[in-house]
């Protein structure tokens, strides 16, 4: 029973992975599920921080370097945040459904997030290399994943609050990276300390922030060849659609000394099918006729709807004669496949085929029209037959 159970949650849980990549990207996971994820990240920013600073409190040897008071009211900051967005999660998840907590969390947890930055950057120093690159990533990640609106009401009063600490610093009022000692500042990139915080400091966002593009660029990548596919094929018969083929045909016949044969094959009394059967069944008669066509194909051939219950073959190096072998084996497959309709009646189907190629005409368009001058006359001498263009006048 146990095992029975566990199975099922392993086959749940791998369900959920390809749906996270394939089904929902990032980009349109719904504002708390965003803001869950932000403050995940948030409080491993935090903890990178309390690391940083038990280091520092726990190595007497760095206290030269730094201004230990800052440093104790960095490490409560960190804590204090760390517990704040921990706390944050717990109603994004168990009070989803709340509009209170729909409207208020996620505004909250980025301007709360953006006040950690700002505190941060102000104590090592608003111009250090690691509080430019948390500035340009997180306003990157945020705008891609967040609405404008939230970001920019952010970003501003941070950015002024930064500016502001600044222009104090240049004039004294404050100290300038207050974290650091003085002796350390003044040959900042020469001093190891300084270096290596500053590569410890930098290291939390960089890992987010590539993270995180990585996972919106895969997805990007995933559905744009996803929805590239799909505007190629018939959503009903997963053939080629009709622009497809035409852009296929364009390609064929821009080639070199080309030949090709052209196949229209039009289902016979199909509006039969509906009337008696329903549009349902019909569309099953299509589904099921169009598999059969590739499976009567070769692999360098290709099937294209051409319209309602017309199909079209486009057979790359073939002459007409072997099309007509080709169409003679598609009609006699689809001649044998059976249907049944609702209430369990059995019937078949037939097609009629015209055919014509390269060898009579030069353009494209022109080997269709012949090919269908060649299905017209297939459809007057009784359907469920192949005829080829240049035969019509043989007689
Ligand atoms: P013919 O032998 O002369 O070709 O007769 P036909 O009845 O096959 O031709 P007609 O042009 O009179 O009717 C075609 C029918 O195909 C009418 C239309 O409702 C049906 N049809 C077109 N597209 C679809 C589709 O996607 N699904 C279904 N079920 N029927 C479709
Ligand atoms: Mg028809
Ligand atoms: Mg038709």
């Amino acid at each position: 029973m146990m095992k029975i159970q566990f199975k099922r949650f392993v086959l749940r849980e791998k369900w959920n992975f390809s749906q996270f990549w394939a089904h929902e990207p990032l980009i349109n996971w719904n504002m708390l599920k965003k803001c869950i994820l932000l403050l995940i990240l948030a409080s491993f920013m935090s903890l990178f921080g309390i690391i940083w600073d038990s280091f520092v409190l726990l190595n007497p040897i760095t206290w030269q370097w730094v201004n230990l008071p800052l440093v104790w009211s960095k490490f409560w900051t960190n804590l204090l945040m760390l517990v704040v967005f921990l706390s944050l999660i717990v109603p994004c998840y168990f009070y989803k459904h709340k509009k209170w907590v729909q409207e208020i969390i996620p505004i909250l947890s980025v301007q709360v997030f953006t006040v950690l930055l700002c505190h941060t950057g102000y104590l090592i120093g608003s111009f250090s290399p690691a509080t430019m690159v948390a500035y340009v990533s997180v306003v990157g990640v945020g705008l891609v994943l967040f609405d404008r609106k939230m970001i920019y009401c952010a970003l501003i009063p941070a950015t002024i609050a930064l500016l502001f600490c600044n222009f104090l610093s240049m004039y004294g009022v404050l100290q300038y990276a207050p974290i650091f000692k003085r002796e350390v500042l003044n040959q900042a990139e020469m001093h190891p300390f300084w270096v290596g915080s500053m590569f410890f400091f930098l290291l939390p966002i960089l890992i987010a922030c590539l993270c995180l593009f990585e996972i919106l660029l895969k997805q990007w990548r995933i559905r744009e060849t996803s929805i590239q596919v799909l505007s190629r094929l018939d959503p009903l018969t997963n053939v080629m659609n009709r622009r497809s083929i035409s852009n296929q045909l364009e390609k064929l016949h821009q080639q070199p000394n080309q030949l090709y044969s052209i196949v229209l094959l039009d289902l016979d009394h199909f509006k039969n099918i509906n009337d008696y059967f329903g549009h349902s069944v019909g569309d099953q008669v299509l589904v099921k006729v169009a598999k059969c066509l590739a499976n009567n194909l070769r692999d360098q051939d290709m099937i294209g709807r051409f319209g309602g219950e017309e199909f079209i073959l486009l057979l790359p190096n073939t002459t007409t004669i072997q099309a007509q072998n080709v169409a003679e084996r598609c009609r006699l497959a689809i001649s044998y496949l059976t249907f049944t309709s609702e209430d369990h009646q059995e019937f078949s189907v037939s097609a009629s085929f015209g055919i014509s190629s390269t060898l009579s005409a030069d353009e494209p368009h022109l080997v269709i029209s012949q090919a269908d001058q060649a299905l017209y006359a297939v459809k007057a001498a009784g359907r469920n037959q192949v005829k080829v263009f240049t035969e019509l006048f043989s007689n």
